[in-house]
């Protein structure tokens, strides 16, 4: 069990297009328990940012604003950023262009992630995804995982999400973020100690999902589903 063992935390961390968001939340139904999208909360200031006309270099003002911040995450998805539905926006070219610069933030990662870890908190726990959950939010998760999936699949279905850009350009944008997030100075995507590798090319939903629960119950025979 993770941090005082009254906790079930399942990490889940990868690039973007590995397929953590439907793992993660299918993974969430077989445990009973919910979900956290962390990119959508580096989103939600993104998008703040961006329609405050603040320059997302800006730290001190991106700082700031992020710690004022309102942003609810519904299970169903929905994104409400200080009381506005934002759950299209933060996933537009702008805001996927500008998200990773405020998420080297320090403050701002600071802010998220003790949010993140009130939210498991007041759940008894939950499945994370995002880039450091295994290795900075939840460092002692009952089970950590890193997705990956070849560069070619990645932007296949980035781009079937997001039906007005093209493959091309939704490859490009992957691979500068990618760039990016295992580049950075703070809290950099890279696999955590102790975290298991899936490569989901050539897996379904389905078989990634069952993998693991099996897992899990390996790693943590008291804590699995209760079916
Ligand atoms: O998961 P998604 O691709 O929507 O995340 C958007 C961006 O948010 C990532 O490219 C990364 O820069 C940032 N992020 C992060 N730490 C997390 C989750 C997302 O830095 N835990």
């Amino acid at each position: 069990m993770a941090e005082d063992g009254s906790l079930l935390v399942v990490a889940i961390d990868g690039p973007a297009g590995s397929g953590k968001s439907t793992v993660a939340r299918r993974l969430a139904d077989a445990l009973g328990l919910q979900y956290l999208d962390t990119g959508a909360m580096y989103r939600a200031v993104t998008f703040a940012v961006l329609a405050r006309g603040v320059e997302p270099d800006a730290e001190e003002a991106v700082a700031e604003l992020a710690e004022a911040l309102k942003i609810e995450l519904g299970a169903d998805g929905a994104v409400l950023v200080d009381g506005v539905d934002a759950t299209t926006e933060i996933r537009s070219p702008e805001v996927s262009r500008c998200v990773s610069e405020v998420a080297n933030n320090q403050r701002v990662r600071r802010e998220l992630v003790s949010r993140q870890r009130e939210w498991t908190r007041q759940r008894g726990g939950g499945v994370l995804e995002g880039r450091d959950i295994g290795s900075v939010v939840y460092p002692d998760a009952d089970l950590k995982v890193y997705l990956t999936a070849s560069p070619e699949v990645r932007a296949r279905r980035r781009a079937l999400e997001t039906s007005d850009v093209s493959e091309e350009s939704v490859a490009r944008d992957l691979a500068r973020r990618d760039a990016y997030d295992s580049q950075r100075v703070n809290d950099p995507l890279r696999q955590a100690d102790g975290a298991v590798t899936v490569d989901t090319s050539d897996l379904t939903i389905d078989q990634v999902v069952n993998r693991l629960v099996e897992l899990l119950r390996v790693a943590d025979p008291g804590g699995g589903p209760t079916d």
